[in-house]
C-alpha cells in the first residue's frame, strides 16, 4: 500500500509549487466562466459593438477601441465565445453559440 503511493507523495512534495500553481489558475479560469456566463447578455454583440465603434472592424479581424490590439476569443461553456483585449483586460463583445 505503502509503495503505492509513495512516488505520488513524492511527486506531490517536489511539484508542489507547480501544483498549487495549476489549481489557482484552474480556479481563476472556472470563476471566470461563471462570471461571463451570469453576465452574458450585458456584453454586447458583435453587430453592437461594432455599430458602437465602426473603426475597429479592419481587415484583420475586429480591434480593441482602445488600444487597436486584435481581440482574442475564449470559449465560454454553455454559451459561445467571449472575445476580449489581452492587452488592457477590456471585455469587447460576445458571440452566442450557433
Ligand atoms: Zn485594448
Amino acid at each position: 500500500m505503502w509503495n503505492a503511493i509513495a512516488p505520488l507523495l513524492e511527486f506531490v512534495d517536489r511539484y508542489h509549487g507547480l501544483i498549487i500553481g495549476f489549481a489557482a489558475l484552474a480556479a481563476v479560469l472556472l470563476l471566470n466562466q461563471l462570471i461571463y456566463r451570469r453576465s452574458w447578455t450585458s456584453y454586447p454583440t458583435r453587430e453592437d459593438y461594432l455599430a458602437a465603434h465602426p473603426g475597429c472592424a479592419t481587415a484583420d479581424g475586429v480591434v480593441c477601441d482602445r488600444c487597436r490590439q486584435k481581440a482574442s476569443s475564449m470559449p465560454v461553456k454553455g454559451a459561445g465565445r467571449i472575445y476580449r483585449c489581452a492587452w488592457c483586460e477590456t471585455d469587447l463583445y460576445r458571440v452566442d453559440r450557433g
